[in-house]
């Protein structure tokens, strides 16, 4: 990576230039761990998340703290919780379309 400023070329891992002591805030300086997901990488972890079983297994380890960057972490998190209320919403639903049934089941004898 190269300086902006005056051109000198910065050591990896460095935000300040050691020639003219400008600030460069580039990506590739950011820590792995705290690299920005582009929207096509939150795309693909989204259609990963969404396969039966396979992407649901993934999505628990990454959201228990197997993926290395934390923005991957926070998203499969979050994507947890929505997946959680998501089946408590067909559960419920579920149940009251059985009980609704059964009722119509009993009316009808
Ligand atoms: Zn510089």
């Amino acid at each position: 990576m190269y300086c902006s400023k005056c051109g000198k070329e910065i050591p990896e891992g460095k935000n300040v230039c050691e020639n003219c002591g400008a600030k460069c805030n580039n990506v590739e300086n950011i820590p792995p761990e705290y690299k920005p997901i582009s929207m096509w990488g939150y795309f693909g972890y989204q259609i990963l998340f969404a396969i039966p079983i396979l992407g649901w297994i993934l999505l628990l380890i990454f959201a228990l703290g197997g993926a290395r960057n934390k923005n991957v972490r926070n998203f499969a998190a979050s994507y947890f919780c929505v997946f959680i209320i998501f089946i408590i919403i067909i559960a419920i639903c579920a149940s009251m379309g059985v009980g609704v049934s059964f009722f119509e089941a009993l009316k009808s004898m």
